[in-house]
């Protein structure tokens, strides 16, 4: 991830060198709103941070709105609508930096699952007037629509790396957000690993580090919200887990909040598809 300018190259204050404070967006697309909640929650740190930066547009804390330009956008939610589509394209010609928050902006989110089912039967399971409901076949991630400069991991975001990301971004320096795997968490906070202990199948040793093994402390195992590390070994840990186990179950454990990343998607269709596929995949809809 690049350092976060501050301020958009040639916008400067009213004298002559006095940078202004930096342009701030949150926005949301298809989301539960977690992520921008996490973010309230830093609660004293964001007086703080507010004071700091220019927050323009917050639907969730402010009646403050702004269409921009933004100096970094924030955006949490998966792009699910043509009229989405759209929206981030005009926000992505806005906004100098645009960092996506959470598992549905950087991997579609749990409603990414339904992209491995017909999106009509899907909608007429769960609307009792599915004809007023306008989606694209598929749920995904921002990425896969406009270029994305950072990105937050987990569903919901870490307090921890938010914080992170934003005191690098008042201070001009690039965030430390390492990609490890959930394990190292886990044998630096002295967790017993749950998978040798205990047989409980865990995420841990492909998914990026960053929530502090939350999951493993509590004795139960990590199903991937921060979705995969780089360069993780999904082949060799779903050979691994279907030693004692299905393929359908296999498949079951990586189709989670970030099932539609890239090696976790590969994964899932190597065993089966999510639980209770009965219908084939969609063609992708770039409308
Ligand atoms: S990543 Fe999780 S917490 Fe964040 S908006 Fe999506 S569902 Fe909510
Ligand atoms: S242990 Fe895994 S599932 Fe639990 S919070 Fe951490 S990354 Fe998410």
């Amino acid at each position: 991830m690049e350092p976060p300018e501050l301020i958009t190259p040639g916008r400067r204050g009213p004298r002559s060198g006095t940078p202004q404070r930096p342009r701030i967006g949150i926005v949301k697309f298809a989301s539960c709103d977690g992520c921008q909640l996490t973010l309230l929650d830093l609660e004293d740190e964001l007086l703080t941070i507010a004071d700091r930066v220019d927050l323009v547009e917050f639907a969730e804390a402010t009646s403050r709105r702004s269409a921009g330009p933004f100096d970094v956008l924030f955006v949490e939610g998966s792009i699910s609508t043509a009229e989405q589509v759209q929206e981030i394209a005009r926000l992505r010609a806005v906004s100098h930096r645009l960092v996506t928050i959470g598992a549905c902006a950087t991997a579609g989110g749990i409603q990414a699952i339904r992209n491995w089912f017909d999106p009509d039967e899907v909608r007429a399971a769960v609307y009792p007037e599915p004809t007023y409901v306008e989606s694209l076949a598929q749920a995904r991630p921002v990425a896969d629509f406009v270029a994305v400069d950072g990105e937050l991991r987990g569903c919901p975001i870490s307090p921890g790396q938010l914080r992170e990301f934003l005191v690098a971004l008042v201070t001009g320096r690039r965030p430390q957000l390492p990609d490890e795997a959930v394990c190292l968490e886990c044998k630096r906070r002295g967790v017993v690993c749950v998978a040798v202990a205990q047989g409980i199948p865990c995420l841990g040793p492909v998914t990026r580090t960053g929530c502090g093994a939350i999951c493993p402390a509590y004795g139960r195992g990590c199903y991937g919200c921060f979705g995969p590390r780089e360069s993780a070994n999904t082949t060799s840990l779903a050979r691994w887990l279907s030693d004692d186990r299905s393929a359908a179950d296999v498949g079951r454990l990586f189709a989670g909040f970030t099932a539609w990343s890239v090696p976790f998607r590969a994964t899932i269709d190597a065993y089966g598809g999510p639980p209770g596929q009965v219908l084939p995949a969609k063609e992708t809809d770039d409308a």
